[in-house]
């Protein structure tokens, strides 16, 4: 890809000094991997250029476009940290930095544990800028575009990781445009057969459907004209390969039990033009009875916003039909990336309206964002409101509690303190005599609560694990650690 079809990819066109930050770190990327070649046989710079490509999509902007262009050369060329440093400056320099980092973690065969630590590493690279987490999906999207190319042990691992580690983050963030792709180029790898499966009938149904579409888009289009409601889109959308699949396994396999193989979409300007349409929506085509969600009232934990509703469509099939603005829309595709789009100085209004020039866009930080830094600065005071502002909800099956310092400590549900004491050092775990947790004290094997400050009280004086501890504790680490301490100091373990 040139520089110029790069360009051709912003959403929204980049003013010049932009461009010519784009236009230096494309020239600086591509000098250092000059006559590298990926796996595929194409230049290695190709792979970053289109990093870069994907991100201008969802909106993002020059640095960002930049540090992506930039995202493989400290570790992969003769280029280092501190050339792009002295080149792009810090800013710049911290996000390839964050990049590289999170490109150490490797989820390798099943180990748990491993899996976690990526995800807590994620997890707070997020916190730290939540950029370097978007340019890490761009890259692994790539990636996952490109994995035919690897040999098929590489292709299971990088496929698991896409499904079980990127797309749960880009749907918590709320790209559904890159989870989407994410979740079906690694449904491809990990279930051939069963992808296979699921596409060919996705693609007859929406065959079979088309016609049906083409029609409930005319006649909607007609109504709404006539209720003076503005268009600003009205397409037909088919349900993506992985998600038609899930839902095809809860419903027996049987196709015509999925409603929303494919749906309408119908694009706004105003929130209360929603619910005008919905209302045009239901007065040409019948709905079914209990098919109507709100999610403008209530948003999904990923902050989905649209309404759907399930409606007898042209010659009395079922179709779906989902009404939401523009902002709802880009938010939708663009999920997290979106805010960027849309916190400017100007209203969304203004955005839609293209009232703005491109520099009155900043590439800031989301409000959100500094929100979740600020909660961090005084997590002993209030941390479950953190918590809750977090919603941790693809962490399952696993918490996060807290040092009083406010360290993240990672553990598995129903750990006990001694575990979390273990987790922090194993000294202290071996001189736990009590426990505070939330400010108040509990029994040593009390289990702990996702967000909860824990606070380990221990002996001043080197003391030995209790060997009943064995039969609490929760985590590996933790009882590992116990018998080594009860072993070193010679005290017999008893039938455990
Ligand atoms: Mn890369």
């Amino acid at each position: 890809m040139t520089l110029t079809e790069l360009y051709t990819h912003y959403k929204n066109p980049l003013n010049a000094k932009q461009k010519q930050l784009v236009a230096e770190a494309f020239e600086f990327a591509k000098n250092a991997h000059a006559g590298q070649k990926r796996k595929t046989g194409e230049d290695y710079f190709e792979h970053s250029v289109q990093t870069a490509a994907i991100l201008a999509e969802i909106g993002m902007r020059s640095r960002t476009t930049a540090a992506a262009l930039l995202h493989d050369v400290p570790e992969d060329t003769e280029f280092t940290l501190e050339d792009i440093r002295k080149k792009f400056g810090g800013e710049i320099a911290e996000l390839v930095d964050g990049i590289t980092k999170l490109g150490k973690f490797k989820l390798r065969g099943d180990k748990k544990e491993v899996q976690l630590e990526n995800l807590r590493k994620i997890f707070l690279a997020m916190a730290e800028d939540i950029r370097v987490v978007l340019i890490k999906l761009a890259d692994r999207l790539h990636n996952m575009r490109t994995l035919h190319a690897l040999p098929p042990e590489k292709k299971e691992r990088i496929a698991r990781e896409t499904m079980e580690i990127y797309a749960p983050i880009a749907n918590r963030l709320g790209i559904g445009e890159i989870k989407g792709e994410l979740e079906d180029l690694a449904f491809k790898y990990l279930e051939p057969e069963n992808y296979d499966l699921a596409k060919g009938l996705l693609d007859k149904e929406f065959k079979e459907r088309k016609k049906d579409l083409e029609i409930a888009i005319r006649e909607l289009k007609e109504e709404l004209k006539k209720s003076n409601i503005k268009v600003i889109d009205i397409h037909g959308r088919a349900k993506q390969i992985y998600r038609f699949f899930l839902k095809l396994k809860k419903h027996e396999m049987n196709v015509n039990r999925v409603y929303d193989v494919v749906a309408v979409r119908i694009v706004v300007p105003e929130i209360p033009d929603c619910y005008e349409a919905l209302g045009i929506v239901h007065k040409k085509y019948r709905p079914l009875v209990g098919r109507i969600k709100d999610y403008i009232s209530l948003p999904k934990p990923n902050g989905y916003r649209s309404i759907h509703t399930t409606v007898f469509g042209p010659k009395g099939k079922f179709l779906e039909i989902q009404i939401r603005t523009s902002r709802m829309h880009d938010e939708a595709e663009f999920g997290i990336a979106a805010h960027w789009i849309y916190s400017g100085p100007k209203t969304w209004r203004d955005y839609f309206l293209r009232r703005y020039t491109p520099e009155e866009i900043p590439e800031q930080e989301l409000a959100w964002v500094k929100q979740l830094r600020e909660w961090q600065k005084d997590l002993g005071t209030d941390n479950l409101e953190f918590v809750q502002g977090l919603k941790i909800d693809f962490f399952q099956n696993h918490i996060f509690a807290f040092t009083p310092k406010g360290d993240i400590i990672n553990l598995p549900e129903d750990a006990t303190p001694i575990d979390f004491a273990y987790a922090v050092h194993t000294e202290i775990g071996n001189r736990t005599i009590g426990a505070k947790v939330d400010g108040k004290l509990v029994s040593l094997d009390s289990k702990i609560k996702n967000g909860q400050v824990v606070e380990i009280l221990t002996s001043k004086d080197p003391k030995n694990p209790n060997q009943d501890w064995l039969r609490l504790v929760k985590t590996s680490n933790a009882k590992s650690k116990i018998r080594q301490q009860l072993r070193r100091a010679g005290i017999s373990i008893g039938a455990i």
